[in-house]
């Protein structure tokens, strides 16, 4: 089938469905500018993933100096977060939320851009870059785009100079007095909000699974779950689809082209 007609397909699936639900990876952000996680020439190309260690702030508080090797990924990160914005596959994303079709994405993704694209319920199984956790009470504090940026080249300076009171002032910054760690999911950590994620799996009759390897578990046996509960399946890589046995319709293609083009259908049919 062409690509004309399985964007069709697709549009009309998403426009009979009445619980969809999307599943994101880091394809989707790639054409904000921000690699994923296996792109030649990459962040994760250049850095092996051992070599980051865990949480930046608990390891800078150990007191030794912090490795080279973090301080240039922490430094290249922000670099890279700072210039991406939201692109047109998020923006579709959030036009389906808008037009009461799409109730929930789940998404690998840790930058946020789904919220800013105006998706309201994310669940973030790998948690979220621009969020802080209290380490003390548990209290979790979105921090806004200016917010995060600031804070993000603070902690830049800090590990620069080596300055741990400067790092403990600036993690800070929970209401009860207690110090923060970024709420993202470090290698071996548990990821975040899993049950509430395969509930959203098992009860939707449609799944979106955009620009994923489908490698990383346990985020992987999402799509599974929705296809064993019923949900019919749409896929959207722009290399090869990765779920080949259980999808219903699978586009080779960009989301950031394919997703407004099925948004436009989707639009007209209802
Ligand atoms: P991945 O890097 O393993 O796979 C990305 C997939 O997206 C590939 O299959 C690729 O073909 C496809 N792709 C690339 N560009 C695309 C595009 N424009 N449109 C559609 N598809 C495209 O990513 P993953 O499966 O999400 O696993 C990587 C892990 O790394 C995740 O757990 C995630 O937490 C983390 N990560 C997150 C970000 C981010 O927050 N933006 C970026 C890199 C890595």
């Amino acid at each position: 089938m062409d690509d004309d007609r399985l964007i069709e397909e697709a549009a009309r699936l998403i426009s009979s469905a009445s619980q969809l639900v999307a599943f994101s990876g880091a394809g989707v952000s790639e054409e904000s500018g921000i690699p994923t996680f296996r792109d030649p020439g990459g962040l994760w190309d250049r850095y092996d993933p051992s070599d980051i260690g865990g949480d930046v702030f608990e390891d800078a508080f150990s007191g030794s100096p912090v490795p080279d090797t973090t301080f240039r990924f922490v430094s290249e990160f922000v670099a890279t977060f700072e210039k991406a914005g939201t692109n047109p596959g998020h923006e579709a994303l959030g036009r389906l939320e808008e037009m009461g079709i799409l109730r929930s994405v789940i998404t690998q993704n840790i930058d946020n851009l789904h919220r800013q694209a105006g998706n309201s319920n994310v669940i973030e199984v790998h948690g979220n870059v621009t969020r802080m956790a209290c380490l003390a009470c548990g209290n979790k504090i979105l921090l806004d785009r200016d917010e995060f940026l600031a804070a993000a080249h603070d902690l830049i300076d800090c590990l620069k100079r080596n300055d741990v009171e400067g790092l403990v002032k600036l993690a800070s910054m929970c209401p009860c007095g207690g110090v923060c760690r970024i709420d993202v999911v470090n290698f071996g950590e548990p990821v975040q909000d899993l049950p509430k994620a395969v509930l959203e799996a098992r009860t939707c009759d449609a799944m979106l699974i955009l620009g994923t390897s489908g490698v990383v578990w346990p985020a992987a046996t999402l799509p599974g779950h929705a296809k064993k509960a019923g949900a019919r399946l749409v896929e959207i890589n722009a290399t090869a689809c990765c779920f080949p046995d259980i999808i219903d319709v699978g586009i080779t293609g960009k989301t950031g082209e394919v997703l407004p083009r099925i948004v436009e259908l989707v639009q007209g049919m209802r």
